[in-house]
């Protein structure tokens, strides 16, 4: 008979606990495998410093390559494979492709990680993965120990794909509104489009669905999120999983500062470009258009004009992350033309931007870190979505937390000139600004209490 323990810092779960764990009396060893992306890593390493932070030992590992710096304290950064072991050798590879790739290469090299750990005399306990890679899992539960999947999505978008998991929401989706429970009302337009369109994205369907895969067995499911954000759905996932969250993760300094010298993620795939906190020094308070889409979107070109025109036809002041491999999409002349209104730079710290008073707006693609920084620190959102979760993220940015706003895109997918002014204006100077404000700030607040007073293990 299976009976409920309370393991690791006062979880309790109803798994059976494995053999290793019954003997062992010191502090638990975590290996924690982010699906390597940097909206993976971010918020993955946030909460391996927390756990370190109360004396669990860490070992954080990702495919060689990966980063370009792995400052994270005190944490193990080790390596596995999935199968290239090198940006070169992965570049042009299709996702169906790496992610094949990845599970193979993955289990086997992880199996010898923590073969090697145990070698060494620090054997694992537990192992923490990304839903994204539920092999992680299945390695867990063949060396007989404790598995948690982390899922780095909201618990909203998490039941879409349980939903689809279990047969109850047939994708293609057809129907004009969709109707799921915890969620409000949602339009196709609302909808990751893997649901809508899955022949366009071919194996990503599979691998968004797929983090359900042996989730009902592991013994502790993590969600990036905060329960208040969307308690329907969290309570409506926890009739059917055990789901904990554990958000925000975002480092200490900008939230309860009780970690000494978290004052970033520490491991980046990107080098931040310094000049732009300079920049914003010089500007008054709540002033600054602060523009970013992540770190792997790639807009049309089209796109990236309409948002260079509006940014000129606001006359505000901006300040416009785009990529290097992006770049090449701006109008000619368009960084000469801007400059002295606007600074454009291929990657920053943008929690130290968000942070800065002087940033009054956040034109975002709504990926899930970004849109919990910008409510962790209370700066309202205009949302252009580009594909994932970004959709659904932005209508609740807009209709449940109401910080921000959802601009439209006109029939062929573009999001205009037009409506892009009209967007940032209604959120930096409409008449709903001030609410938006004040809704942002209360978010803000929010993210404080619920790390200090349900999160109880931080
Ligand atoms: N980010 C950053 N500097 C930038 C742009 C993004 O540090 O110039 C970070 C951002 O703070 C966030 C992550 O990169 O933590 C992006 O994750 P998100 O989920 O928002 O989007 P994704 O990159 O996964 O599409």
């Amino acid at each position: 008979m299976i009976t409920p323990q309370t393991n690791l810092h006062g979880y309790t779960t109803t798994k059976s606990k494995p053999k290793e764990m019954e003997k062992k009396q010191q502090k638990p060893h975590c290996l924690i495998l982010p699906y390597p992306l940097q909206g993976h890593i971010n918020p993955m390493i946030q909460f391996s410093k927390r756990l370190a932070h109360k004396g669990i030992t860490i070992t954080f590992a990702v495919p060689q390559g990966i980063l370009t710096s792995s400052a994270a304290g005190n944490i193990a950064v080790e390596t596995i494979s999935d199968g290239y072991d090198s940006a070169a050798n992965r570049a042009g590879v299709g996702p169906q492709e790496r992610l094949l790739s990845f599970k193979t290469a993955g289990t086997e090299s992880t199996s010898r990680l923590i073969e090697k750990l145990r070698e060494g005399g620090r054997p694992v306990d537990c192992v923490v993965c990304d839903a994204f890679m539920p092999w992680g899992l299945a390695v867990a539960k063949s060396k007989g120990l404790f598995g948690a999947a982390f899922f780095t999505q909201t618990s909203s978008v998490n039941v879409i794909y349980y939903n689809v998991f279990k047969g109850l929401l047939k994708v293609p989706v057809l129907e004009k509104e969709i109707v799921l429970p915890g969620l409000p009302p949602l339009a196709v337009s609302d909808l990751p489009p893997f649901v809508v369109e899955p022949e366009k994205h071919p194996g990503l369907l599979e691998l968004l669905v797929g983090q359900f895969e042996g989730v009902e067995d592991s013994h502790f499911v993590f969600v990036n999120s905060v329960y208040e954000l969307e308690e329907e759905a969290n309570d409506w996932m926890k009739k059917s999983i055990s789901v904990k969250t554990i958000g925000p993760t975002i480092p200490s300094l900008y939230l309860d500062k009780r970690l000494q010298d978290d004052t970033n993620y520490g491991l980046s795939m990107f080098k931040p470009d310094d000049t732009c906190m300079k920049s914003l020094q010089q500007r008054s308070p709540k002033s600054v258009i602060y523009v970013s889409f992540g770190s792997m979107a790639k807009l049309d070109k089209h796109q990236m004009e309409e948002l260079a025109t509006a940014l000129k036809l606001t006359g505000k002041h901006f300040l416009w992350v785009v990529r290097s491999s992006e770049v090449s999409k701006l109008p000619e002349n368009f960084t000469d033309e801007a400059s002295g209104k606007g600074l454009i730079v291929s990657w920053c710290s943008q929690l130290e931007v968000l942070a800065h008073e002087a940033v009054g707006c956040f034109v975002t693609h709504c990926g899930w870190n970004s849109t919990l920084e910008a409510l962790s620190l209370g700066v309202p959102m205009v949302g252009v979505p580009w594909w994932s979760d970004q959709a659904t993220n932005a209508k609740f940015v807009m209709d449940v937390w109401k910080v921000g706003v959802k601009a439209c895109p006109n029939e062929e997918g573009v999001v205009g000139h037009e409506e892009l002014v009209s967007c940032v204006k209604h959120v930096m100077e409409g008449e709903r600004a001030g609410e938006m404000r004040e809704n942002a700030r209360k978010w803000k607040e929010l993210g404080k209490v619920d790390l200090y007073t349900r999160n109880n293990f931080y």
